[in-house]
């Protein structure tokens, strides 16, 4: 059932394709959600009780829930969900407070003093998945760092559950981050729903989450045709766990699996440096994924993943690092030996006792995080993508006497009279 590769036969080329995900080389997911964006933008909300009609299945009354109607749905709750909720939410709102940091001022030459201060990004937008499964946990990991930022206006948008309202897990984390509104919408239209506005939803600054294909691309999109950013394209869930001979077969496929029940385009990765490994692993996930109640989606998705046979812990890493996976797991008693040559990665859990699954609810660290090799490049969600950082500099009587005639030379060099100008009217009182 799982693919299985001896990296030593693999050529460059063969290499390349194994570590490709998410190809849409027709451009099908482009054009469905071009199409989607454009409608968004010429009939705001309309546009999206059609789409909750057409993909969520749901005739909406209204576009969103407010405080009291979320404190209602959020009474549904078990004392100890909640307590688990609140378990998260604090760690996590503890690992992100260190976070914030000050750099302090820094004096390049006497009297010429810079630093750097953050300034929360005013009005961000939140996507919350809401289609095969509901995600709390995302909520807490995009509203606590928004929170702590102190950004002031936190746009929530979900896809409808098929009641018309979101589930209570989803209105009880909407009480714990004293958010105002969640507004029904899923998928991309959710996404142009926030880059351009709409009667009701406000046009944001930045948005953020991870979500499906349509999702992604709608981020991607935005990105570079409107002034709205993105905290990055974070789509389809992906995990590589690295095992070597210390490894227990039950856990790593307990993992793999973890992260196929996810969605049919979610992929899971075994690099091992044992074959015993390979078929160990194998035979458990046919014992393990028959019983999930999501075994279809986590059929589909083991049949788009592998497992590569590698030679030892270094060349797993090296595969590792050109895979650059969202998640990392080094199901080993030796991770300490290689944790140095961890070059790409989303998050990284370390040991056999470190399941993925906590990093993904409760440990404290963000699950938003980049996809696709995205991790060569881009870092989970944290308070930082919440904020600006923006450079402040003064210049005392001392200071511009000494970096004047510098500024001088290069303006001059430059051609840039005006610039030098500038310098030496100071210099001249
Ligand atoms: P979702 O909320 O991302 O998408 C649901 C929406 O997709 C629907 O409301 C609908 O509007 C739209 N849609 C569905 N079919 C469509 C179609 N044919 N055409 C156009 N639009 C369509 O929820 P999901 O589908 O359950 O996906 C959640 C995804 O988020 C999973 O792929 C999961 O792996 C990923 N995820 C990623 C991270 C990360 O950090 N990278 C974290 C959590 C989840």
């Amino acid at each position: 059932m799982l693919r299985t590769y001896n990296y030593q036969d693999l050529n460059t080329e063969d290499l390349q394709q194994l570590v490709q995900r998410n190809v849409d080389p027709a451009n099908e997911i482009r054009t469905i959600v071009e199409d989607i964006i454009s409608n968004v933008r010429e009939h705001g909300d309309n546009a999206l009780l059609d789409y909750a009609r057409k993909f969520d299945k749901v005739q909406l009354e209204k576009l969103y829930l407010d405080k009291a109607e979320l404190a209602e749905l959020a009474q549904a709750l078990q004392p100890e969900q909640k307590e688990a909720l609140k378990t998260a939410y604090q760690n996590i709102y503890k690992f992100h407070q260190s976070q914030l940091s000050n750099e302090g001022k820094i004096e390049t030459m006497p009297g010429v003093t810079c630093w750097r201060e953050a300034r929360p990004i005013e009005k961000v937008g939140l996507y919350i998945p809401g289609g095969t499964a509901v995600l709390p946990s995302t909520f807490l990991m995009l509203g606590i760092p928004a929170r702590i930022a102190g950004c002031k206006e936190i746009v929530v948008c979900s896809p409808p559950q098929k009641s018309g309202k979101v589930n209570a897990f989803i209105a009880y984390v909407a009480e714990l981050l004293d958010i105002d509104r969640i507004y029904f919408a899923g998928g991309a239209q959710a996404i142009a729903a926030m880059a351009y506005g709409t009667e009701s939803i406000s046009k944001v600054d930045k948005i953020f989450g991870p979500g499906n294909q349509f999702v992604t691309k709608a981020k991607t999109i935005i990105q570079s045709t409107t002034t709205t950013a993105i905290d990055m394209p974070a789509g389809p869930s992906e995990v590589l766990v690295i095992a070597d001979e210390t490894a227990n077969p039950i856990f790593v496929a307990a993992d793999l699996l973890a992260q196929a029940e996810h969605g049919i385009d979610s992929q899971a990765v075994l690099a091992t440096t044992s074959e015993q490994m390979a078929e160990a692993v194998i035979a458990e996930l046919n014992k393990q994924l028959p019983v999930l109640p999501r075994a279809e989606i986590a059929e589909q998705a083991i049949k788009n993943s592998y497992a590569v046979v590698v030679s030892s812990l270094n060349q797993a890493m090296q595969f590792s690092n050109l895979y650059a996976p969202e998640h990392l797991i080094l199901a080993s008693e030796n991770w300490e030996q290689i944790t140095g040559d961890i070059i790409n990665a989303g998050s990284v859990f370390l040991g056999n006792l470190t399941p993925e699954s906590v990093g993904d609810y409760a440990s404290g660290t963000n699950h938003t995080l980049p996809t696709s090799a995205y991790a060569r490049a881009y870092s989970g969600v944290s308070v930082d993508s919440f904020v600006k950082k923006i450079t402040f500099q003064h210049i005392s009587p001392q200071g511009i006497t000494n970096i004047g005639p510098t500024v001088e030379i290069l303006a001059e060099l430059e051609g840039l009279h005006a610039h030098k100008n500038a310098v030496t009217v100071r210099l001249a009182k």
